[in-house]
């Protein structure tokens, strides 16, 4: 091999291998902590370069991280944004080339990508190309929050596709900030109460249906508290569930109280709630008509369902609640 040609194969492997590779590595060795720092430079760089403000597209990479981890065709992301688009939709359907880079020929293909970072290139692996692109999309609908909604329905064609993100974009924008992990076990720990893994019992009421939650036992009105970061999705009766509310979380997950007494003042569809905020108040609500109560012993019905941007499935919530009630301890 001459000189030239081991220069020029070397200096392709730096160009092709260095970026990417260390970025992927890096990312798996950060801190949470670095990782949030990481991803909100991006976010907050790509608001200064559009006019989106960074919670939308915060709301968006967090919902599809989700997907990903959900979804079976989807890889999980090498950087630090999740965003997702498909080989063709970036490149152009027609594109011989799916591996495309060239702004140029992309644009002539009618493919997504672009160039965000000015290296001359657009390539779907790139943070900043990913963040611009989607940017990009969404501030061709403008940015009011109708706006927004639209773009999402454009994107995923899906009401809970729009819903999710959506409620997202409220909670970081109201919190200012990504780290928002905490989590409180559904009742303060100083009352009594008990719970045992009852996921997947038969139910005494409603028909053949499976005991999709985990009931926690304790004396009417003990406060109900907020488990994790989300916004209130429903809130309301329901024949099974009596007094109950849903609240959405940044994992795209579902929480569900069931059997309320009442709810606390303020609580509302579409509020911001914080781990340990009180929503309402433990009771015996449901198994008939609005207001039934008494038909069994005070429980909150605690439930989880996971949405993966086509269906919800529900999922035992014990363990989820065994970490969070130490972790409520460790906080005391
Ligand atoms: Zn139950």
């Amino acid at each position: 091999m001459t000189i030239a040609k081991y220069i020029l194969v070397i200096t392709c492997f730096i160009v092709v291998s260095s970026p990417l590779a260390v970025l992927a590595k890096e990312t798996k060795d950060l801190s949470t902590e670095d990782i949030y720092e990481n991803r909100m430079a991006l976010y907050v760089k790509t608001e200064a370069i559009t006019n989106v403000p960074w919670y939308y597209l915060a709301a968006v990479d967090t919902f599809e991280r989700g997907l990903r981890r959900s979804q079976k065709d989807r890889p999980n992301e090498d950087g630090f944004i999740a965003i997702y688009f498909s080989e063709e939709e970036w490149s152009g359907v027609t594109n011989p080339n799916r591996q495309d880079t060239n702004p140029i020929s992309i644009q002539f293909f009618d493919g997504v990508g672009l160039d965000g970072n000015g290296d001359g290139k657009a390539d779907r692996q790139d943070d900043e190309d990913v963040l611009y692109t989607f940017a990009h999309y969404l501030e061709g609908y403008g940015v009011t929050e109708s706006d927004f909604k639209i773009a999402l329905w454009e994107r995923y064609n899906r009401v809970q596709s729009v819903n999710i993100p959506f409620g997202h974009a409220k909670v970081y924008q109201q919190f200012d900030t990504l780290d928002l992990d905490d989590h409180s076990f559904p009742m303060p720990l100083h009352h009594n109460y008990s719970y045992k893994n009852t996921w997947g019992d038969r139910r005494g009421w409603g028909g053949r249906r499976i005991h999709e939650g985990t009931d926690i036992f304790a004396n009417y009105n003990v406060p109900i508290l907020a488990t994790a970061y989300g916004i209130v999705e429903i809130k309301g009766w329901n024949k099974f569930g009596g007094w109950r509310i849903g609240i959405r979380d940044l994992n795209n997950v579902y929480h569900y109280y069931a059997h309320l007494s009442g709810f606390e003042k303020e609580i509302e569809k579409g509020k911001v709630v914080a781990p340990g905020d009180v929503i309402g108040y433990c009771g015996s609500s449901g198994y008939g008509k609005p207001g039934t109560q008494g038909k069994f012993p005070p429980h909150l019905h605690y439930g989880m369902y996971r949405d993966n941007g086509y269906t919800e499935w529900s999922f035992d919530p014990y363990p989820s609640l065994k970490s969070w009630e130490k972790e409520s301890r460790r906080n005391r």
